[in-house]
């Protein structure tokens, strides 16, 4: 429904004369795909919202896994193992932050959330290799389903298509 621009009577959106007054009324054919773009501003594309929901999954998945490692680490007194904890927490907690904001569609999470993964990519990799000495099939096994993932979402969030949604 809208109004008609001269008598101001209730009439449905599609007609071109006021049933009332018989004014003419301005072509909707602009203003419908105008609605649409608006409400596809206002929220962020699907693509966003699946990625953004799998990191903060991923990331809260990355904190309870640290705080097992800080538990293990106290356990033994590997000040290594406990700091490397702390290190997943902290960019856990920042890539929950970026993907927030990505979700919110403010660009500033995109470089929060890499700033973040690059750190948590590069401590997995250091321990990767610390454990390569000692247990070849971990540190593969950690360079897969940790590294991998993380490289393949940063990839996805720098693509154009998707980092045009953020401002
Ligand atoms: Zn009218």
């Amino acid at each position: 429904m809208k109004n008609c621009i001269a008598c101001n009577q209730p009439i449905a959106a599609e007609v071109k004369f006021c049933p009332h007054c018989g004014a003419k009324q301005p072509s909707q054919t602009a203003n419908i795909p105008n609605t649409a773009e608006q409400e596809a501003q206002a929220k962020p594309p699907t693509i966003i919202i699946i990625l953004a929901v799998l990191t903060i999954c991923g990331s809260l998945f990355g904190i309870g896994r640290a705080l097992l490692y800080d538990l293990f680490g106290s356990a033994t007194n590997d000040d290594s193992i406990r700091i490397r904890a702390i290190i997943y927490v902290v960019t856990s907690v920042g890539t929950i932050l970026g993907a927030v904001f990505m979700l919110l569609k403010q660009r500033k999470g995109l470089y929060i959330y890499t700033v973040f993964q690059v750190i948590y990519i590069a401590t997995v990799i250091y321990a990767a290799s610390a454990h390569s000495h000692k247990d070849e099939n971990l540190s593969s096994a950690m360079l897969v389903f940790f590294v991998v993932p993380a490289i393949l979402f940063l990839i996805l969030y720098w693509l154009k298509d998707i980092r045009k949604h953020l401002k």
